[in-house]
């Protein structure tokens, strides 16, 4: 079984519409796939229909992102939770409507330096889809500015310029206790990604942990060798579940279908434990 927990489409910053997600999991040989829009699960009832017609499984996620009080990034997955639990909706529309102001704000402070504006940037943004940096930086690709995305990552957008402003996102112990309140099953997206940011030390995992996180993301490209030896530690001191996956986002990034997977054994547990909606197959 080919088993992948992480992939994202144009319902946030991937390049695809779910449908397309879905033929693509079909031609990386996949078995099932976890649809995991950012802060979003408006993308579900696409890819359903698509897993129907392409015979991969779909397990309808997400993924919310969340900032500790010390100003560290947490992503966390969601799988198999409700997607109308009030809690958990509440959370995600502020960080979506936040993410909102966030982005119109580095339009702005970017727009004294580049020639870039909100209308541009909207351009590259999917009716309704979370916005994040990647639209950003597709306007800025299109504005000749820099090569792709990873450039603008690498420079203009990273969270130490001058042009990033923060959002709202709740911390992350929150965000665990809601996605299990919505019967959901709450894993640690590629936790120790130092590359992208400051990372969380031990006492956040605690912290997850005693609200009922699940599972560690530990095979994730973004995860340095000696992060990974770290989380098995943790894995299994707390008998957390351990899974592997792409975090593929089409063309918005080098992220390949089935780059990395999940055990059939960790993914039984997983939808064991999922009760606020089903797999689809
Ligand atoms: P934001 O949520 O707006 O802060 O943007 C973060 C998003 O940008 C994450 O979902 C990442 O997948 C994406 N991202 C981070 N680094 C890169 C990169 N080098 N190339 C393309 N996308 C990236
Ligand atoms: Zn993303
Ligand atoms: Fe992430
Ligand atoms: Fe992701």
């Amino acid at each position: 079984m080919r088993i992948d927990l992480h992939a994202h489409s144009n319902v946030s910053d991937g390049t695809q519409v779910p449908a397309d997600v879905m033929e693509s999991a079909a031609a990386a040989g996949l078995d099932v796939i976890a649809l995991t829009d950012h802060d979003s699960t408006a993308g579900w009832a696409e890819a359903a229909v698509a897993a129907r017609k392409t015979g991969v499984a779909l397990v309808p996620g997400m993924e919310i992102s969340c900032r500790t009080a010390e100003g560290i990034s947490v992503h966390l997955l969601s799988y198999l939770h409700d997607p109308a639990h009030p809690g958990l909706l509440e959370e995600i529309t502020k960080s979506k409507d936040a993410r909102h102001t966030r982005a119109q704000r580095m339009v702005t402070l970017l727009s004294e330096d580049y020639p870039l504006t909100w209308d541009d940037v909207i351009h590259h943004v999917a009716p309704g889809a979370t916005l994040g940096r990647p639209h950003i930086a597709d306007a800025l690709v299109a504005a000749g500015v820099v090569e792709d995305r990873a450039e603008a990552f690498g420079s203009i957008l990273t969270a130490r310029s001058r042009y990033w402003v923060q959002h709202y996102a709740p911390e992350p112990a929150l965000a665990v206790e809601l996605v299990r309140a919505a019967g959901g099953v709450p894993v640690f997206a590629h936790p120790v990604a130092s590359a992208r940011g400051r990372i969380v030390g031990e006492e956040t995992y605690r912290e997850m942990i005693d609200a009922g996180l699940a599972g560690l993301e530990i095979y994730h490209r973004d995860n340095p060798e000696e992060g990974r030896r770290f989380l098995r530690r943790i894995a299994e001191r707390y008998g957390l579940l351990v899974t592997g996956s792409s975090d593929y986002h089409g063309a918005g990034k080098p992220n390949l279908l089935g780059e990395n997977l999940t055990s059939a054994e960790v993914f039984a547990r997983i939808e064991e434990q999922g009760t606020g909606s089903s797999v689809v197959r």
